[in-house]
Order: C-alpha cells, then sequence, then structure tokens
C-alpha cells in the first residue's frame, strides 16, 4: 500500500499528457490563456511520440491547407474529408479543420517551422483522398514542429517532466479531477488539476509493422476508456507500404507503377496472375495511385490483403515483409527517376539502391482514424478530460486525408488548450489522494508480474493476423477472446518497478485491440480503412455513421450515441 506522504505532488490547472505536435500545442494554448500548465510525457520532450519520426523515417510530412488566393477553397477541403470519412465523422469537426488551417499554418511558419518550396513559392502536393494539391511539405515530418514548441514551453518557464507516464485519470463524480503519474527515478506521484488534455497519439504498437514510436501504446484510449470516456471509429486504422530493409522508410506508393517482381520470403512469386479479376499488371497500377490501403479501391485492396496474408500467414521476409525487386525497371525510359528529389536523396545517403538491390516491404500501421470523441472544443464526454491529435477522433472517420494528422493535432490541440483553460476549478488534495490511494491500491496487489515482451508479441501477430487488413468474422471473433483472456491475466498482475511500465503499456495495448475489435465485428460491411472480406461491400443503409465504445462492465461495449460525443456529465 503506498501512503499519502509517500506521493510526490504536482499542481495545475491544466495537466497536458504527451509532448508531440497535438499536446505541445495545447500547452502553449493553455500557456497562453493564462493558465498554470504542466506537462508529462513518457520519453523525452522534442523527441517523444510518431510526431517527431522525421529524419529518421520519413523525409516530410504533409501538411494540409486550402487557401482561396491559390485556387482552393475550404468548402471543397471539406468535401473532400466528408467523402473520405463516407458517414464517419463529425461534420462541425471536419469543417472546423478546413476553417482554421491557415491560422494553424501561419502560426507554424511565425514560429520557425520550415516547408519545402519550389520556385520562388512553397510546394503543394495533391495528398491521399484530395482533390486538389493542398499538402504543404515539412521537411523532417513533424520533427521541426515539436522542437519549436518545445523550445518555447521551455522559455516560458513551463514544468516539463521527461520520462513521466500517465498511469490513471481520477474522477469524481463524471470529472476528472488529477492524475496517478509515474517517474522512474521519483516514483508515482499524484497530479491535482481542472483539467487534463491528452495528447498520447495513437496505438501503432498493437501491430507488430508500426513506424509509431515504442511510447506510442494507446494509453490514451486506455485510461480514457477506464475513466469512462466514450470512443468512436476504434476500426479505422491506416495502414500503407513502408520500406524495411535496408532502411526503413515511408515509400511513395507510385512506385508500384514501374511493376516490381513481388517476392516472398522464399524468394518466389506468390501473386496470380489475375486479383479480383483483374490483371495484376492494372492492379498495380492503380495501387500507385494511393498510399493507404483503403476497401473503396476495388482493384488493389485484395492486392494488400494477399500481401499481408503471406506475411503474418506464409513465408515472410527476414524483416517480416516481402520482397520488391525493381531490377529490370532500370530499363524503362524513365526508370526511378521520377522519385521526389528529397526522397531520392534519402535512399542515397542510406545506401539504398532501388535499382539493383531487391528491398522488403510491408503493411505498416500508419496511424488511427479512431480516439475519444470530442467536442468542438475539444472536450471528451468525460468533464474535463480534453484530447487532441490521434488520440481523439471526430475530425476523421473511415479515410482519412493524408497531411490531415499533423493539421488536425494542430488546430484541436489549440482548441484544447484554449478551453481547457476555462476548468480551473481544482479538487481538494484529500478527494485527490483518496482517488490515487484507492487506484494505486488496487494496481499494488496481486501477484509479481512477469516480462510482458512474450505477450505483446502474441498480441501483435494475432492483430496482424486478424485485426489488420482482410478482417473477417471468426479470425476476429477469435482473436477477441484471446484478447479478453490476457486482460483477465494482467488484472491480477502487480506493480513491480523493473516490469512496471511494460505492464501498463500492455494493459493500453489490450484495450485498444479489444476496442478495435469489437468495433471491426459489429461493422458488418467494408468501408474506408476497414475492409472484411467475408462482407466485402458498402452498406451506407445501416453503416453510413460511426461506431461509439465504452468500457461498461469490465468489457467495451458498443454505446448508441452521435456526435457531438455525448456528456456523462
Ligand atoms: C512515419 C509516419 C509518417 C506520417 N506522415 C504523416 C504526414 O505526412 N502527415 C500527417 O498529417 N500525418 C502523418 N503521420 C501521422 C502523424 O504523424 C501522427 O498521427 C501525429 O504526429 C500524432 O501526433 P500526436 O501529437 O497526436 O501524438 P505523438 O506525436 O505520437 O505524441 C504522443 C506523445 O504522448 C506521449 N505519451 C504516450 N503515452 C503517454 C503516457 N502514458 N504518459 C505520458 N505521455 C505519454 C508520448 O511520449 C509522446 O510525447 C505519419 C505518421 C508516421 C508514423
Amino acid at each position: 500500500m503506498v501512503q499519502r506522504g509517500a506521493l510526490w505532488k504536482l499542481d495545475c490547472d491544466v495537466l497536458v499528457v504527451g509532448a508531440g505536435g497535438a499536446a505541445g500545442r495545447a500547452a502553449l494554448a493553455a500557456s497562453d490563456a493564462g493558465c498554470r500548465v504542466a506537462v508529462v510525457t513518457k520519453r523525452r520532450a522534442g523527441k517523444a511520440g510518431a510526431t517527431a519520426v522525421g529524419g529518421r523515417i520519413t523525409a516530410v510530412g504533409a501538411f494540409n491547407c486550402a487557401r482561396p488566393e491559390r485556387g482552393d477553397h475550404p468548402d471543397l477541403y471539406y468535401q473532400d474529408m466528408a467523402a473520405a470519412a463516407a458517414g464517419t465523422c463529425s461534420p462541425p469537426l471536419a469543417r472546423i479543420i478546413a476553417d482554421e488551417a491557415p491560422a494553424a499554418f501561419d502560426r507554424l511558419r511565425a514560429m520557425g517551422v520550415p516547408f519545402v518550396t519550389e520556385g520562388d513559392g512553397l510546394l503543394q502536393v495533391t495528398g491521399c483522398f484530395s482533390t486538389r494539391p493542398r499538402s504543404y511539405l515539412i521537411p523532417g515530418h513533424g520533427l521541426p514542429i515539436v522542437t519549436a514548441q518545445t523550445e518555447e514551453l521551455r522559455r516560458r518557464g513551463v514544468p516539463l517532466l521527461d520520462d513521466c507516464s500517465l498511469v490513471e485519470l481520477l474522477v469524481d463524480s463524471e470529472r476528472v479531477i488529477g492524475a496517478v503519474v509515474w517517474h522512474p527515478e521519483r516514483g508515482f506521484g499524484v497530479a491535482r488539476c481542472g483539467a487534463v488534455i491528452l495528447g498520447t497519439g495513437g496505438a501503432g504498437n498493437v501491430f507488430p509493422l508500426t513506424f509509431s514510436p515504442p511510447d506510442v501504446t494507446g494509453d490514451g484510449y486506455g485510461a480514457a476508456l477506464r475513466a469512462g470516456a466514450v470512443l468512436a471509429n476504434m476500426e479505422f486504422v491506416q495502414f500503407g507500404y513502408s520500406l524495411l530493409h535496408p532502411a526503413k522508410n515511408e515509400f511513395e506508393s507510385w512506385v508500384w507503377a514501374l511493376q516490381p517482381r513481388v517476392l516472398n520470403g522464399e524468394g518466389r512469386e506468390f501473386l496470380p496472375a489475375r486479383i479480383g479479376g483483374l490483371p495484376v499488371a492494372d492492379v498495380f497500377a492503380e495501387r500507385s495511385t494511393h498510399y493507404p490501403f483503403s476497401a473503396s479501391r476495388p482493384g488493389s485492396r485484395m492486392l494488400d490483403v494477399l500481401i499481408q496474408r503471406e506475411i503474418s500467414r506464409g513465408s515472410p521476409t527476414p524483416h517480416g515483409g516481402v520482397w520488391l525487386d525493381f531490377s529490370a525497371v532500370g530499363a524503362l525510359p524513365d526508370g526511378l527517376s521520377r522519385l521526389w528529389r528529397i526522397t531520392a536523396d534519402w535512399f542515397q545517403s542510406r545506401g539504398v539502391d532501388l535499382e539493383h538491390q531487391p528491398i522488403e516491404v510491408g503493411l505498416v500501421a500508419h496511424a488511427f482514424n479512431g480516439g475519444l470523441a470530442i467536442d468542438e472544443n475539444a472536450e471528451s464526454s468525460v468533464g474535463g478530460l480534453f484530447a487532441a491529435g490521434e488520440c481523439a477522433t471526430g475530425p476523421h472517420g473511415a479515410d482519412r486525408l493524408g497531411g490531415n494528422m499533423l493539421l488536425a493535432s494542430q488546430v484541436f490541440g489549440e482548441r484544447a488548450g484554449r478551453y481547457a483553460a476555462g476548468a480551473r476549478d481544482v479538487a481538494s488534495w484529500p478527494r485527490v489522494e483518496d482517488g490515487a490511494e484507492a487506484h494505486l491500491g488496487r494496481l499494488l496487489a496481486g501477484r509479481a508480474a512477469t516480462d510482458q515482451r512474450r505477450l505483446r508479441r502474441q498480441l501483435q501477430l494475432r492483430m496482424a493476423a486478424a485485426g489488420a487488413l482482410g478482417r473477417e468474422r471468426e479470425g476476429m471473433s477469435e482473436a477477441l477472446t484471446w484478447v479478453r483472456e490476457a486482460q483477465e491475466v494482467m488484472s491480477g498482475l502487480r506493480w513491480e518497478d523493473r516490469t512496471g511500465p511494460l505492464l501498463l503499456d500492455m494493459r493500453n495495448l489490450l484495450l485498444s485491440a479489444e476496442s478495435l475489435l469489437m468495433a471491426a465485428l459489429l461493422r458488418e460491411e467494408s468501408r474506408g480503412s476497414h475492409f472484411r472480406t467475408d462482407l466485402p461491400d458498402r452498406d451506407d443503409r445501416r453503416w453510413a455513421k460511426p461506431v461509439f465504445s465504452r468500457l461498461a462492465g469490465g468489457t467495451v461495449q458498443p454505446l448508441s450515441a452521435t456526435w457531438p460525443a455525448v456528456r456523462s456529465r
């Protein structure tokens, strides 16, 4: 039992969890409003989260903005978002993204975030699911955003606690009053605050192949569910091809048009001559037109499913993918010269010779489109609990426009900070400490935890086989049963400093997986990034709407609700 005197304390108006693009923006906005803000981040600020992966595995980050003076318009942008989401996003939230993109863009430029230029202007490209060029490119993905925001927070003296993890949200009378946190040297602490903003990113590590860093383990989803919050759209996860070896990098889809040979780990071609009734060359041509997998692409979706099946049930390559062999491509008139210069340079600097060496690629979990259902203030269904970035949903749904996540993190990060700043009533310390003690009492009971790594690997392999692409009822039901049994085992385990962090990760990964599988089973159709091989058609009559869910009786259950997120206050 942890005695209340043994807990270190953090007192603030707004507690921001995370230090990625969304959390950093939220912390700055709350600080602008004159709040006492504190930031806790599981890894070092400036290096943590998916926003900061730039430089290492992706050359550029796309950031959308529709400006009338450049022949585009927020109305057109909104229409593209609504078409991609196919009835599953919150129209007012998508509209906010379209309208507030220019302000978010200008703020980043004012902070010194660079954008790729072309001639004497800024380069704009057409991102996936967009009908016109509106993606500006940031060299180094979101790293310049995170760096600029973190520097500004430090300059203002906002307390930034690196390596400090949210363990549990403390809720009283359906309102957030604080949080239990953990730091490897300081141990457990308790935060008292009027509002919490979650900027914890997605749950890419539910899958074996992801470019999400190790600190992105669905902690926001897990903590929010346990606090009673409503989630939505959890079945919608974007997957896209990425280079796994000899270097790790996002992979530009148009290279499929070069008609590479696709080989499994044994060096054998395994694709049939025709896929979905089409010659494989036509299927490759269609695959070259989009990055994320989508059920809305009838030609290429089965290509991705066949490749995913070979990876998870057949003979994968040493790094868990398939080989792509471009050695015949050099003979084509323009060969590989159509690679963006920045990508070509990237490959060259890492010694990757696409023309002469086969490469390993796989379908990598790119981003979750689902998350906490938020309203236009970025507030969830639990009072005082806000969320922004990949851990929130509303602006996105079945498919998401490429370049919308970095933008959504900025727009709703700003709104979360601004509106959370209004919640300055804090609970009394004894009330907060009572909540922390009750929680820690449960966490420190039970039997010793074993190493969670093996369990995590088992979860990832099951999710790759059943919860990624080409889902079907039987596989998902089996995976859901396994996940719920694993949760039973976990609930009897005790926190120990050596194994505790992995135990927390695992608890949240399992809840994220459960939310995904529950929603994917319920959605008896195919839509956007959710493709069921047993139900391949889209059913607008029944399913042009999101699946909302929450924790009830110990399991994640569907909830009948509509946007904006239902208030449980
Ligand atoms: C390779 C790659 C390329 C991408 N390209 C694009 C693109 O071009 N355009 C685009 O719009 N999107 C892109 N995305 C998606 C986009 O980068 C992410 O969705 C977005 O950056 C997420 O930002 P975030 O602020 O929500 O979370 P993150 O940046 O992931 O930050 C999460 C933060 O939460 C912290 N955290 C997690 N759990 C806890 C806890 N328990 N306690 C305390 N802190 C915690 C982490 O340490 C981290 O600080 C890409 C993603 C990847 C992986």
